[in-house]
């Protein structure tokens, strides 16, 4: 454990925990999901982590994601294949949104979503193990940044993603060097094909949660968020749920934190946002169960959110239920007129998943669920130019007589 003693030590890793059974798994070797079929959590030892890096010299730090490195499973700082994982802005939504209301704009990360946090952490991890040829089922930016992040470090990637899949999100893999296919079925449909090959030793398999790293990578969102709130943490947190990496994952951050005495114990409501046509999620947290089943016919324009099942689905609704927050569902025409308002009214161009978390945050505004004066953070993973916008198709002939009085 922790042989790296140098000077500086990159990580405080310990071992690996399984997340159902707590079950313990060495650190430094390749691991999928623990023998009850559950995600594995990454462990510190926070105790040592505490008396080499203080709160201090870590804010005298450059603010990008490798701040954090001590808390993240890297063993060595050459394994590290970055495209330059910037901490993201708080950007305020007053008009659309309201006097407290703040947007952590994730489309500003590398591959232009959040999904670059857990891939970096993964895709270095992967490397650091010895992985040469990874497969991953993808709704379009975890596919993405995989791809980029592995062609940066010559590990091969095969990637299946569910024919609905936007385009740009397919060409943008393919543009990557990734082996890209479209399947006629869901992410578990392509799931259960990644599944099978990896069975067979063909490739590792990189789903989300079925690895332990990337959770790691996206808690760095929660770690941020401390950071920039002045080591305190929003009243409440909107977060587009699909496997729900990084809701467990900022889950996870906070209580790292409070451990380490950098944060007090006090913790933001958390509101995993599900679209209407997909929400098991919301569904089980409705129906008081600890597991979700899987929805049937899932359809949404946010398809980040279109995830039918999740195998984190107790981790996320053990989050949501500790915090005293709310799994939440809107409908598309819900998300794509807060896409519209955002953009219109604060010139901030969300994802669908954004506009959901705005939609969601605006109907729990009218419910009574949060106040007028509450610090709320909303997330938006990705950037707004990766989507289909509204056509706008006006033309001008400039040969002809123009009434610049109707322009
Ligand atoms: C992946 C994705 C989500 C869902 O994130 P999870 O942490 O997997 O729940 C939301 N929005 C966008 C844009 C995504 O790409």
């Amino acid at each position: 454990m922790n042989r790296n003693i140098s000077v500086e030590r990159p990580t405080f890793v310990t071992h690996l925990e399984c997340s159902l059974t707590g079950e313990i798994y060495a650190a430094d070797t390749l691991h999928g999901l623990s023998r009850a079929g559950r995600p594995l959590l990454v462990r510190y030892d926070l105790d040592a982590l505490g008396r080499a890096l203080s709160r201090a010299s870590l804010e005298a730090r450059e603010t990008d994601l490798w701040r954090w490195r001590e808390l993240l499973p890297v063993r060595r700082l050459e394994n590290i294949v970055s495209l330059g994982e910037i901490e993201t802005p708080l950007v305020p939504i007053p008009r659309s949104g309201g006097a407290k209301v703040l947007v952590k704009d994730e489309g500003r990360l590398p591959t232009g979503s959040f999904k670059a946090r857990g891939l970096v952490t993964a895709v270095s991890m992967a490397r650091e193990l010895g992985v040469t040829r990874i497969a991953m089922p993808t709704n379009g930016n975890a596919g993405a940044a995989l791809a980029a992040y592995a062609a940066r470090c010559g590990i091969e990637t095969v990637i299946l993603c569910p024919e609905e899949t936007p385009e740009v999100n397919v060409r943008e893999m393919a543009a990557q060097g990734a082996r890209v296919w479209r399947v006629n079925g869901q992410i578990d449909d392509c799931g259960a094909i990644v599944g099978r090959g990896a069975a067979e030793g063909r490739w590792f398999d990189f789903s989300t949660l079925k690895e332990p790293y990337r959770i790691e990578g996206k808690k760095t969102m929660g770690l941020e968020l401390a950071a920039q709130f002045g080591w305190e943490l929003p009243d409440a947190i909107f977060y587009p749920t699909g496997g729900g990496t990084g809701l467990i994952g900022m889950w996870k951050a906070f209580d790292e934190l409070e451990r380490l005495g950098w944060i007090g114990p006090e913790r933001p409501r958390m509101y995993a946002v599900q679209a209407s046509g997909c929400a098991p999620i919301v569904r089980a947290f409705e129906q008081g169960v600890e597991h979700a089943e899987r929805w049937e016919n899932a359809a949404t324009v946010a398809a980040g959110i279109r995830v039918p099942r999740a195998v984190g689905d107790f981790l996320i609704l053990r989050a949501v239920r500790e915090s005293g927050g709310r799994a939440l569902a809107v409908d598309d025409p819900a998300i794509l007129a807060a896409v519209d308002a955002a953009a219109r009214e604060d010139g901030l161009l969300l994802c669908p998943e954004g506009g959901a978390t705005l939609a969601a945050y605006r109907q729990a505004l009218s419910d009574g669920i949060v106040g007028e004066g509450e610090r709320v953070v909303l997330f938006n993973c990705a950037t707004g130019l990766k989507y289909p916008m509204p056509p706008a198709g006006e033309w001008l002939d400039r040969n002809a007589p123009v009434d610049l009085e109707a322009l």
